[in-house]
């Protein structure tokens, strides 16, 4: 047994969770002590954003519709430009990461309080974490004001997010904490937090897959997502963000099925440096090897399990590699750049984890 030596920081937020807990939004506005709230959103969800603004009548200033992935900087003016001409005093960002990414860019300007209501399971509404995309480059800090002040979780908004977006939004945020789990900075807390979000998810993710309208299921991935997006909040995340980050950011895959794509070979990677977070997340994932865990979690779910299925070119995969072994984030196997493209590859390939792994 290792001896317990670890700091541990708590992010405060209000959490309301449960199916039909939006009902308690004006109760939660009027907590916040504010009058007037901007409500953002993206353009495909202006009907939700529009739902909000009802329920909340004369206390809503008006609606921002045009949060897109990753926070491109002169959309974040635009929204602070709004809630300024508006006199809003809150924002309240309803959708999944990009809408909430909006609404940290939002309070880092004003200052005002932010109330997320997450429909995805991306977890962004529990971490201090902000990305903002100038030129086409996207950076990330980390700053506690951007962390929403109150989080109204209702499984009945996840009703319309497409099964294959649910799947993979669900292991995006298993990711987060199965990185979790085997960070340098890791804690009991986190510890537990994280195995409990990787057996809530996988099990919401397959009842989600097996019956796109069971609530319960989507309660249980939701559940996940709070405690994977605790966990990204509150610990150093290793070489799965770093790639993902670098497909993401320099081949613009597509978010949430990148970490889908990548988890699996990342942990087989991990696998020998990591045996006891690799065994708690396979007994969260029912299985006995975590790595295959991930990926048959993926396939059994009808995910992608190849870059190629993503639109990645295969002469990329060197170019990926160079960018992602410099500079690495600290993983608890040390990375070379000869290992990190051949675990490109499998991935590319939609092999099994650890194929080329020697
Ligand atoms: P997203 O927010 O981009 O949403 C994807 C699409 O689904 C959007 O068009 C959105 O309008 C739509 N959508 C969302 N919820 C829906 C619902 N219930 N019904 C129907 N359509 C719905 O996707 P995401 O995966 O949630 O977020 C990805 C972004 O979040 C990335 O930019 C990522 O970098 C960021 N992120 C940040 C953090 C953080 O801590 N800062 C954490 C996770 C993700």
């Amino acid at each position: 047994m290792a001896l317990l030596d670890f700091t541990y920081l708590a992010r405060p937020a209000r959490v309301v969770f449960g199916a039909g807990s939006l009902q308690h939004l004006e109760r939660e506005v009027l907590a916040l002590g504010t009058e007037r709230a901007l409500v953002l959103c993206t353009p495909g969800q202006r009907a939700a954003a529009e739902a909000i603004a009802a329920r909340l009548g004369g206390r809503a200033a008006g609606i921002f519709d045009g949060a897109v992935m990753h926070v491109p900087l002169e959309v974040a003016r635009e929204a602070q430009a709004m809630a300024r001409a508006l006199r809003a005093d809150c924002a309240i960002a309803v959708g999944g990461g990009s809408t909430i990414g909006l609404g940290k860019a939002v309070a880092l300007d004003s200052d005002m309080p932010i109330m997320a209501i997450p429909t995805t399971f991306a977890g962004s509404e529990m971490t201090p974490i902000y990305d903002l995309t100038e030129g086409g480059l996207k950076r990330t800090w980390i700053d506690p004001r951007v962390l929403p002040r109150t989080v109204i979780y209702d499984p009945a908004l996840t009703l319309t997010l497409p099964v294959d977006v649910a799947v993979t939004s669900g292991i995006n945020a298993i990711a987060h904490a199965a990185e979790g789990l085997y960070a340098r900075d890791s804690n009991p807390v986190a510890g537990w937090m994280a195995e409990e979000a990787i057996s809530a998810l996988a099990r919401g993710v397959t009842g989600i897959h097996a019956n796109e309208r069971d609530v319960e299921a989507r309660g249980l991935a939701l559940y996940g997502a709070w405690l994977a997006g605790t966990v990204l909040g509150t610990v150093g995340m290793a070489l799965h963000h770093k790639l993902c980050h670098t497909l993401g950011g320099s081949f613009n895959l597509p978010h949430a099925p990148t970490h889908t794509v990548v988890l699996p070979h990342v942990l087989a990677y991990n696998a020998a440096a990591a045996p006891e977070a690799m065994r708690r997340i396979a007994r969260a994932l029912s299985t006995d090897d975590a790595a295959l865990g991930a990926y048959m979690l993926a396939k059994d779910n009808g995910a992608p399990v190849a870059l190629r299925e993503l639109g990645m070119a295969e002469k990329d995969l060197d170019r990926a590699a160079d960018i992602a072994s410099a500079n690495p984030y600290w993983n608890p196997r040390s990375i070379n750049r000869a290992s990190i493209r051949s675990l490109l590859q499998d991935a590319f390939d939609g092999r099994a984890p650890g194929s080329s792994l020697g």
